[in-house]
């Protein structure tokens, strides 16, 4: 790390110096971080599934000054030219960029820039072993991540190194219970925070051994987390929902077999856990001995708010359960009054701050304030809701926002739109979500043309392609209806409430629709709906 540092110097990065990284789950990543953090310099992670052009905004917005990024990815059975996916952003006009490390991952061939790029095992290798940490201010910016909100596009959330590296510490020796000699396993991409959190900072800073797995949890079979488990004595081990349901669909005889009679907790993070899924992770996994522990918490929290602390919390399968000590969540009403009392629903939101709570949204603190703390005076709103049972426990049901959370990854309606509208046969388009059985969340898209379409089939791959293009394949729409019109209020406000209902395969109960500016599309909507 103390090598990656010292060529990081070398390339002429500085203190607060932003630099990029997008590259699969490979060592050098972590090592890459870390070199940052020891050097002041700002990483900004980018998760390696974005497309160029978001890969362009985000170092853009940033202006870094350095990419690292590696060769390639090979993701199961595809092999991403991720070099190319860098060349193609920086062809955006990404001014800021000087210096393009290239770590080699699988040696194939790739485009180089001569001056521009450079081996990392050029860069780093020869360089001393020591270099001395650069003594940062608690407040000092750490890093950056950009994550979708309701509006606009996605913002750089700001953490900084005192409070979060204080907080992730914390929770995570708490919730995960470690002890020395354990083994944690987090299979989040550290694109994501909770890879950021909870494989990085979080379980290094607490001295813990952390696993790190290139792969995908279907390849080459679905017994693939569990041969890791074995073969690694796994202690702790932290998924999303979407992948337990991804492996229980395809059947238990690739989990029965296997010993992992070291597992001691178990995890659940990024989206609300069904209770089959739930009960399928604690008995076939588990083996009913292993509590779970449902964390919830956001990138803007830093680390986990709200979790069971296992051996402590009676558990309660779909329940986040209890603040950790210190956090204090309340619900509102839509006028902002607290909600008192057990066996309630409301909006949550945080009273008081704590140690690892976003600072600011980079380069526009406006931003942040109206997105977090505009909406009710004096809390800190999450845009979740949540219940909170007679017990006083904390179930959280999901968004109440424009936001989306397709297989734990975090998505802004807004931003699908604004990708399938590039479509130049597109006139407008609404994005909402449905439930969906794997994902948690599906992603169906209302499209209005300006003409028919010729080939419904064609038009629906372009549109596919639209959204690949503009922000990643994780975002393309599961399901895709062409209609006349969306229904409006008179002040021409999309009534999403009905098209969330439709797409939901709900088709009584759609409220009032008199106040309708066009309430004859939602006939037409209901008749075209493509539910299975
Ligand atoms: P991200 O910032 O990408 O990690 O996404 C945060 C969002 O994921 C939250 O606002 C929640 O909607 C959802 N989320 C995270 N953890 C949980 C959980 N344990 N239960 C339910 N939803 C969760």
């Amino acid at each position: 790390m103390c090598k990656a540092a010292n060529a990081l110097k070398a390339n002429g990065i500085q203190k607060g110096d932003r630099v990029c990284f997008y590259m699969p789950m490979v060592p050098e990543l972590a090592i890459g971080v870390l070199a940052c953090a020891r050097i002041g310099a700002v990483h900004s992670v980018v998760f390696a599934g974005f497309s160029a052009n978001s890969l362009a905004d985000r170092i853009k917005d940033a202006t870094c000054k350095m990419v690292i990024c590696s060769d390639y990815n090979d993701r199961g059975a595809k092999h991403i030219i991720v070099k190319d996916v860098v060349d193609e952003a920086l062809a955006m006009g990404c001014d800021s960029i000087e210096t393009v490390l290239v770590h080699r991952n699988t040696g194939g061939k790739i485009s180089w820039h001569e001056g521009r790029d450079k081996w990392w095992h050029e860069a780093v290798d020869h360089q001393p072993a020591a270099c001395p940490a650069e003594p940062m201010d608690a407040e000092d910016m750490l890093f950056i991540l950009y994550t979708s909100g309701s509006t606009g596009k996605p913002k750089g959330v700001v953490h900084t190194c005192g409070g979060y590296m204080v907080f992730t510490c914390y929770t995570f020796q708490n919730v995960f219970q470690y002890e020395d000699g354990d083994i944690y396993w987090c299979t989040a991409d550290i694109g994501w925070v909770t890879g950021h959190s909870y494989i990085v900072y979080g379980p290094l800073l607490a001295g813990a051994t952390t696993v790190m797995f290139e792969g995908v949890p279907t390849y080459p079979n679905a017994s693939r987390f569990w041969q890791v488990c074995e073969k690694l004595r796994v202690t702790q081990f932290y998924t999303a929902p979407t992948a337990i349901r991804a492996l229980m669909a395809h059947g238990d005889q690739y989990v029965e077999g296997f010993d992992l009679s070291s597992i001691k907790v178990l995890g659940s993070v990024g989206e609300p856990i069904n209770e089959e899924a739930w009960r399928w992770y604690d008995q076939k996994v588990g083996k009913g001995r292993a509590p779970i522990v449902d964390t919830w918490w956001q990138t803007e929290t830093g680390g986990i708010l709200i979790s069971p602390l296992p051996g402590i919390t009676e558990p309660k399968p779909c329940f986040a359960t209890n603040p950790l000590p210190g956090v204090q969540p309340c619900l509102l009403d839509q006028e902002g009054r607290e909600i008192e009392g057990n066996d309630v629903e409301g909006l949550l939101c945080i009273k008081f701050p704590w140690p690892s709570i976003l600072r600011t949204t980079y380069g526009d603190h406006e931003r942040c304030r109206q997105t977090y703390f505009a909406p009710f005076d004096n809390y800190y709103f999450t845009g979740d809701g949540a219940r909170r049972d007679a017990d006083g426990m904390y179930r959280i049901i999901g968004r109440v926002d424009d936001v989306i959370n397709v297989s734990g990854h975090r998505l802004g309606t807004a931003e699908i739109e604004n990708a399938i509208n590039t479509h130049p046969q597109v006139v407008e388009s609404a994005v909402v979500g449905y439930p969906h059985d794997i994902k948690g969340q599906g992603i169906y898209a209302y499209v209005i043309t300006g003409a028919p379409v010729a080939d419904d089939n064609t038009f629906r791959h372009e549109i596919l392609d639209a959204v690949t293009k503009v922000i990643g394949p994780i975002a393309k729409p599961d399901k895709i209806q062409i209609v006349s019109g969306l229904p409006k209020t008179r002040s021409g406000k999309i009534m999403r409430r009905i098209l969330r209902k439709v797409a939901s395969g709900e088709t009584s109960n759609l409220g009032d629709v008199s106040t309708l500016l066009n309430p004859e599309v939602v006939d037409e909507i209901m008749d075209g709906a493509l539910n299975d």
